[in-house]
């Protein structure tokens, strides 16, 4: 392996190595070509009545049956949607609208995926009440705790199935009984769990449930949401009589027919699954001789074969990350959907890990093209660093950072935050702006002779990016704790007058020099 790894380096060639299928998923050769004949052949709107027309109506029905067939629902049960997080919305908010005065609670768990944290947050503001099921120690929900938190207020229970951070599979049966017993309807997530673990939502009995093709080697940007038959539903998105009725926009007829294929794929990618969880058993074994401290946060029983989450007590996650990025691994440090801002998990804190443990986590997420050799690479690489990983990122608390020093040549100061965040708050004037998800771009423009102090809207994010130069080769590196939102409560005045005359040096990523 060693020999493999420096001949490697030798003949400057990248492995890559993917493991971060939760994130999402590499489109199959079976899909694209079912996708590329479609793009080349249906071009008629399945709304038309002429031929061509028909026939791209035909493709979409086709590919309804296979998805029912993939979830064990009856075709007519199934609705096309732009992804996961639409179906969510649409079930969230129509049950919302249709429920509320009337009654006024929504129960969901902690560990769910920001589509619904986030929705069930926006609802709250518009008067549903939301209550979380405690779990346990590995985000499963407590029958017996979400039996007290039932009243007759009570319209909705939302669970996912598998969890996407660490793989626990809820035991859905139990709750949709428990649930059904009380006359309260059930949503289920089941985007990670499709293509991973045999899914029927009929036997489930759940009311709704959510897919996303991109999680199984489909496209991205189609995603489908279960509706039982007689459940009620009012559509989230109005105009035409698509889908139904249950979905207005003319479909996107590639990515539904994507779509369907992939779940033609779903028996042979479950055929796979017992060969997946003995890589990721190897995977745990030989972390934990590398690391002795390597703590499994994943249950051993119960979880998706494919995902692994463990902490390395000790060693930030950021760093692990982007040591393996710079060798060509890719792994997350949690959900893909929550990087932006860098904050801790709330899965992980909702299972009882520290803030701190939390930013030592990360996700490994297998598939069937995982071999031995790339998890040997890995854990290879993932040793090297253990071992010489050396010092830390230098953190600047705020009241370091003054006019004066915002003024000065000595430092170059740099925005890492995406555009959407730099909107919301206004960075230091004379700051470079370099959006941490295209800073690869921008790497000669770094100087390695300055000190460079990032900064992003919390601390989190620019803490990343601050070890991903490092990894690069920039030692004069540090890091804004708290980033400008702390900056900003401790020189409230100072950043008022500031922001008069907050005028970036280079905006929008432009190829300025810093
Ligand atoms: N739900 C879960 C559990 C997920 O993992 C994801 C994607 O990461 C989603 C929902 C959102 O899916 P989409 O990307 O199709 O919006």
């Amino acid at each position: 392996m060693r020999q493999l790894f420096f001949l490697h380096k030798l003949l400057r060639l990248k492995r890559h190595v993917y493991l971060d299928h939760n994130a999402t998923t590499y489109v199959s050769r079976r899909v694209r070509q079912t996708m590329q004949r479609v793009l080349s052949t249906s071009y008629g709107n399945p709304s038309s009545l002429y031929n061509i027309g028909r026939k791209s109506a035909e493709i979409i029905e086709t590919s309804r049956q296979y998805v029912a067939d993939a979830i064990g629902a009856n075709a007519s049960e199934v609705f096309f949607t732009g992804c996961a997080t639409e179906s969510n919305n649409a079930v969230l908010q129509s049950l919302a609208r249709q429920f509320y005065p009337r009654k006024k609670k929504i129960i969901s768990t902690p560990v769910e995926h920001s589509s619904v944290l986030n929705t069930l947050e926006f609802l709250k503001k518009q008067g549903i009440t939301i209550q979380y099921c405690p779990v346990d120690r590995y985000g499963r929900v407590l029958p017996d705790e979400l039996k007290k938190l039932i009243d007759d207020d009570t319209f909705l229970f939302c669970c996912m199935l598998a969890n996407n951070e660490i793989g626990t599979i809820q035991d859905i049966e139990t709750i949709s009984m428990i649930a059904k017993q009380n006359s309260v309807l059930v949503l289920s997530d089941c985007v990670q769990a499709l293509g991973k673990i045999p899914v029927n939502v009929h036997a489930m009995g759940v009311d709704y449930a959510s897919f996303s093709a991109h999680k199984l080697h489909g496209p991205k940007g189609v995603g489908a949401i279960y509706v039982k038959e007689g459940s009620p539903f009012t559509p989230l998105i109005h105009g035409g009589h698509q889908e139904n009725g249950m979905r207005a926009g003319t479909e996107s007829i590639h990515n539904i027919a994507g779509f369907g294929e992939a779940c033609k794929g779903v028996a042979k990618l479950l055929a796979h699954s017992e060969q997946i969880a003995r890589k990721k058993q190897y995977l745990i074994d030989h972390l934990k001789k590398i690391e002795p401290q390597c703590r499994i946060i994943s249950p051993d029983t119960g979880s998706l074969p494919n995902t692994l989450s463990c902490r390395f007590p000790g060693m930030e996650n950021a760093a692990l990350t982007a040591a393996l990025d710079h060798n060509g691994i890719a792994v997350s440090t949690g959900s893909a959907c929550t990087t932006h801002d860098y904050k801790p998990s709330r899965t992980l804190v909702a299972i009882g890990l520290s803030e701190k443990a939390t930013r030592e986590t990360i996700r490994i997420s297998l598939d069937k093209t995982t071999s031995y050799k790339d998890i040997r690479y890995t854990l290879h690489v993932i040793q090297r660093f253990l071992k010489n990983s050396d010092s830390t990122i230098k953190i600047v608390p705020p009241t370091r950072i003054d006019e004066k020093f915002l003024y000065s040549n000595q430092t170059c100061v740099v925005d890492v935050r995406p555009q959407f965040l730099r909107k919301k708050t206004k960075g230091f004037p004379n700051s470079h702006v370099v959006s941490f998800f295209s800073i690869q771009h921008y790497l000669h423009q770094f100087p390695k002779d300055r000190d460079i102090l990032l900064f992003c809207q919390h601390g989190n994010l620019s803490y990343a990016a601050a070890w991903y130069l490092k990894s690069k080769g920039f030692h004069k590196i540090s890091s804004l704790q708290g980033g400008i939102i702390g900056w900003k409560i401790r020189h409230h005045e100072l950043y008022k007058k500031l922001l008069e005359n907050n005028m970036p040096r280079v905006t929008n990523e432009t190829r300025g020099n810093i």
